[in-house]
């Protein structure tokens, strides 16, 4: 039987960011993903690298500092697959956020990301309005304009798991974990692949599964606590007529809920919704009151886009958001990352819910920083922010 130091379940960006820092830090490590690389969650984010500018209403500091560091720490690392982008909010006559509120708060955000460049922020000139994709510029008050960074996560999870195997990593796939046991001082763990069962051990098996980490989490024996969370859908939508000069952050007409605009692949993609979602993780698809409501957002703020309908969709897709179980609403929730274990001292099983695509840098850092007292002592190959991140052939 094979032995690894770590075996991970799931090659989203997770799972592939623990997948590179464990080989980083010298370890044996085995990734057995299902499907293939970002199948899931982090092929349908909104593809933003970004502190969060919203997290700040909810006094999520720490989060927001955090992501700020990790944007720039993307920025230099993987220049060939995150940029920074212009973020523009237009301030109408019945927004309910005021320039002022916005300012204190892009106040705030330069002064987490420690006022760097990238945090500079202003208001756009009425006489560059024009400029602005044909924006509804009636009843508009102020543009105010900011920058965050925009990526493919398909490609930069890709990116990550290329990286862990240039280390020494190694990769299932496709291959489904099917279940594990806990023995006395690591894991036996079984997954299925091309029709064949295999087993493996590992010092430490961590469940990067995402939606499907409760699952995965209910396959091991003996039972380990599984944290209770929800899953809410968010979806999007790409709509034929292209924005380009930068990603609109714009109140929903409908509920005044904060929704995206943004250029991508040469059209218009938008989002996103939140939908509390039972049932299955592989069912989740885009509902059609979701895309309604998106497709407003269009109408409302482009009036070059008031004629579209759902027939003109030409791409749409939804994925689920791991929160905090909770009964305020998605929007409200902390997004920080919930890592649970089988023991304090010595962990054998590891599991991410939640979180963000841009920290998952920082959350597999905090992942091998849990379970460095499980493994054998290694030689150190290389640092996580050092590693330069390419755009994968
Ligand atoms: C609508 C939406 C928008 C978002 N936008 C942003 C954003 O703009 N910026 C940001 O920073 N974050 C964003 N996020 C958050 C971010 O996308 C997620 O936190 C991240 O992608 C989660 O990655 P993951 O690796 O945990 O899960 P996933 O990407 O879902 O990966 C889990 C993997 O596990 C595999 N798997 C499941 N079961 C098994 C099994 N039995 N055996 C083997 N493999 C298995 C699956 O196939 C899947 O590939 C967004 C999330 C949503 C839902």
């Amino acid at each position: 039987m094979k032995q690894f130091d770590v075996v991970i379940v799931g090659g989203g960006i997770h799972g592939a960011g623990v997948l590179q820092a464990a080989a980083a830090a010298g370890h044996s490590a085995l990734l057995i993903e299902r499907l293939g690389l970002a199948s899931g969650t982090s092929s349908r984010s909104s593809k933003l690298i970004h502190g969060g500018l919203r997290y700040l209403e909810s006094g999520q500091f720490a989060l927001v500092r955090e992501s700020l560091r990790e944007r720039a720490i993307h920025l230099r690392i993987a220049a060939e697959l995150v940029e920074l982008k212009p973020f523009f909010l237009p301030v109408y006559r019945d927004t309910r956020r005021r320039p002022w509120q916005l300012k204190l708060g892009l106040w705030m955000y330069a002064l987490l990301g420690g006022f760097d460049a990238s945090t500079r922020f202003g208001t756009v000139p009425r006489r560059e309005w024009s400029s602005l994709d044909g924006l509804e510029t009636r009843d508009l008050d102020a543009v105010i304009r900011y920058h965050d960074a925009q990526t493919d996560d398909a490609l930069l999870t890709r990116a990550v798991v290329q990286s862990a195997l240039s280390l020494g990593a190694e990769i299932a796939m496709p291959a489904s974990f099917t279940g594990a046991t806990l023995t006395g001082d690591g894991v036996t763990v079984a997954y299925a692949r091309d029709g064949a069962a295999v087993e493996c051990t590992a010092r430490v098996l961590v469940n990067a599964a995402g939606p499907w980490a409760p699952h995965v989490a209910g396959l091991i024996r003996p039972d380990i606590p599984i944290p209770d969370v929800d899953l809410v859908q968010g979806t999007h939508i790409v709509l034929p007529l292209a924005v380009t000069a930068g990603i609109y952050y714009v109140e929903s007409p409908t509920d005044g809920r904060a929704v995206f605009v943004m250029p991508w692949e040469g059209a218009t993609l938008i989002g996103t919704t939140e939908t509390p979602y039972r049932g299955d993780p592989d069912k989740v698809h885009p509902l059609p009151q979701e895309e309604e409501y998106l497709l407003a957002v269009a109408r409302h703020y482009f009036p070059a886009l008031s004629a579209l309908t759902r027939d003109d969709i030409t791409g749409r897709f939804a994925g689920l958001r791991v929160l905090p179980a909770a009964t305020q609403a998605a929007f409200d929730r902390s997004r920080e990352t919930i890592f649970t274990s089988d023991r304090d001292l010595r962990p054998r099983v590891l599991g991410i819910y939640g979180g963000k695509l841009t920290g998952w840098r920082a959350a597999a850092a905090h992942v091998m920083e849990r379970i460095s007292p499980s493994l054998p002592k290694s030689l150190r190959r290389a640092a996580t922010d050092q590693l330069i991140l390419r755009r994968p052939l």
